[in-house]
């Protein structure tokens, strides 16, 4: 596939139609296969007659197979009667070549017999025309042939949402661009696009607000790059679609130039430029932005998965920066990632090293000063660097998919203890496991919790699922669903992080809650800073109004213990008690209750 030449052939096809016409598969590359250097000679003359341009020809029939890999024709006409290796053969073993067998073949066949015109149709012979060949035959089947690999191909390497060719046309194009660029003095620049936030959208919006707003978006990328940008490089045709679909919402550019650099550059700049208008869709105002990596070829690499990975590299920096940006693949972003990849490596190991801890925080009730529950709070305790916390390796955890594991692990870890510390005889409490968004999004999570249930033989209402007010309100429609099997199960919900997100009161009521946990950084001020004090009282309010429970995080002073108890707060939890503290540690603190 090449050329924008091929991408109007429809409406050239439709307008055409006579005879004289020249085709208008003209780049299209034919070869020819025949034994008699006279018969090829005369079909190239003729088809040179009808407008086609690229040949490749040979009468050595044990060489096809070998040139048509190298040479990646459009169509091939084959001589049946040959020596040595006849047609049928040809035929028989690109059919069973796994890069050609979709390769169009035109058998030429002097041959009367009906049984071997039978038998290459049964090989899979695209079309058969008789020898000597009438030239207007021959140019009418060539057409239909190559119309329908053209719409074969359309399907094949064309996205069919945005029309853009898609993710296979992508790594092909590159493949033959970098096999071009890689003898002469030519440089190529990757860049791979990610729309930020699109998956957001998508879930908030529906599929179809998501479609119309992905064909907007690769319109206005498309609109960002022009012909200037691509200096022409001797040797390196296929700049007509620089731009494809390579992922859902994932674009990517090939701009080969021999200044790669400034041409990338600009493209990207002015792609940024181009998304920074908000976009209509569906009555919706909607805002994209995009971060882009660039790598070049060849200093970036030069195999088109090094490129592309480096690409890849380049933009999740630019994401980390803050999105909305560009960012050139360089070296020393490797090194960032490989320490990365090293430590996401000693994560995934760590469940089964047996180097995952939890920790249990009591949550107390605030008017009998009584332990009524814990939260399980993950710790690594890893080899060399000692206890790292969760913020140091959740995030990651989260970026990798690890987290699913991690989760599980932490699910069914806590109910376990929690049913041992029971078993013991120890005061009954609750249990609260925090959820991350990752998990909460995988179906099979209701299944991992009944599976954790089920194991430890806990009673379902000691069980607290802690998610933050925005995983919550992320997808209302799938969460209120997620949540309704939850409560079916026994276990109980809360809404960790409250005040921090957007919910409004209608929202909370839509979902089947049982706590409100009041984020540390409106309980760290109270009761001197006002606002907090306010939003404090507010958050009881609210949380009393639609019947739940009140907890509030992060209390340390007395003061701040003394001010919830008049506002009516539930429950508290905070270092003024105790800080997270190992299984045994608790037990203690939990034996003492008596
Ligand atoms: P979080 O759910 O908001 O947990 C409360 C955090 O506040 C804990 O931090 C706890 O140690 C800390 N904290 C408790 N009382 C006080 C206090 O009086 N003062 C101060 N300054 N801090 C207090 P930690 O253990 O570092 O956990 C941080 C976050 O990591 C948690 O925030 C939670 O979002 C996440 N996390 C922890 N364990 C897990 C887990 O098993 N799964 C998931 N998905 N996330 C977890
Ligand atoms: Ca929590
Ligand atoms: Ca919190």
């Amino acid at each position: 596939m090449t050329g924008r030449d091929r991408l109007d052939t429809p409406i050239m096809l439709a307008s055409s139609g006579s005879s004289s016409a020249r085709t208008p598969f003209a780049s299209s590359t034919i070869m020819i296969v025949d034994d008699e250097p006279t018969t090829i000679e005369i079909l190239e003359m003729f088809l040179q007659g009808e407008g086609y341009d690229h040949f490749v020809t040979t009468t050595e029939s044990p060489k096809a197979v070998a040139l048509a890999r190298q040479k990646r024709p459009d169509v091939l006409l084959l001589d049946l009667m040959m020596p040595e290796v006849g047609g049928l053969d040809v035929l028989r073993a690109i059919r069973n070549d796994e890069e050609l067998r979709h390769l169009p073949v035109i058998i030429l066949t002097s041959s009367t017999e009906p049984e071997t015109k039978l038998q290459a149709l049964e090989l899979g012979a695209t079309d058969l025309l008789a020898k000597p060949v009438d030239p207007s035959e021959l140019a009418l089947r060539l057409k239909n042939t190559l119309t329908a690999k053209f719409y074969q191909d359309r399907l094949a390497y064309y996205d069919r949402l945005t029309g853009l060719p898609n993710r296979r046309f992508f790594m092909e194009h590159l493949e033959r661009t970098l096999r071009r660029a890689a003898g002469g003095a030519t440089e190529c620049a990757v860049l791979y696009i990610n729309l930020d936030r699109f998956k957001q959208i998508n879930d908030a919006l529906g599929y179809k607000v998501g479609d119309a707003l992905l064909c907007a978006a690769a319109e206005r990328l498309a609109r960002s790059i022009r012909p200037t940008d691509f200096i022409a490089a001797p040797g390196i045709p296929g700049i007509d679609d620089p731009l494809s679909r390579v992922g859902g919402d994932e674009f990517s550019v090939l701009i080969p130039s021999p200044s790669a650099v400034e041409g990338s550059e600009r493209v990207a700049r002015r792609i940024v430029a181009g998304l920074a208008e908000s976009f209509h869709v569906d009555g919706h105002e909607l805002f994209l932005t995009a971060s882009i990596g660039i790598a070049l070829f060849p200093a970036d690499g030069d195999d088109i998965e090094t490129l592309l990975a480096n690409a890849n590299i380049a933009m999740s920096h630019a994401k980390k920066r803050g999105r909305n940006d560009l960012q050139f693949y360089d070296r020393s972003l490797n090194s960032a990632s490989i320490q990365r990849l090293s430590l996401e490596n000693q994560l995934r190991r760590a469940i089964d090293h047996k180097e995952l801890r939890l920790y249990y925080q009591p949550k107390v009730d605030i008017e009998t000063d009584r332990i009524i529950g814990a939260e399980a709070l993950m710790r690594w305790e890893h080899p060399e660097l000692g206890l790292v916390g969760p913020d140091q390796f959740i995030p990651l955890a989260e970026e990798t998919g690890l987290i699913t594991s991690l989760g599980e692990w932490a699910l069914r870890t806590a109910c376990q203890q929690n049913r041992a510390w029971q078993t013991a005889g120890l005061p009954p409490i609750s249990i609260a496991v925090n959820v991350s968004a990752k998990q909460f999004e995988n179906e099979r999570f209701v299944e991992t919790i009944r599976g954790a249930l089920e194991e430890s033989q806990m009673d379902p209402t000691h069980l607290v699922l802690e998610l933050t007010e925005s995983v919550i309100m992320e997808n209302p429609t799938k969460t209120a669903k997620m949540l309704y099997a939850i409560k079916e199960m026994g276990a109980r919900v809360s809404v960790d992080d409250f005040g921090t997100g957007y919910s409004s009161l209608s929202s909370l009521k839509r979902f089947p809650i049982d706590e409100l946990k009041i984020d540390r950084s409106f309980v760290q001020n109270i009761p001197q800073d006002e606002d907090d004090a306010a939003i404090v009282n507010a958050i009881v309010l609210i949380g009393h109004t639609l019947g739940l429970t009140v907890v509030a995080e992060g209390v340390e002073t007395l003061d701040q213990l003394a001010f919830l108890s008049r506002r009516g707060c539930d429950t508290f939890q905070g270092f003024l008690r105790s800080r997270p503290v190992p299984a045994e540690d608790f037990q203690r603190l939990l034996r003492e209750e008596r």
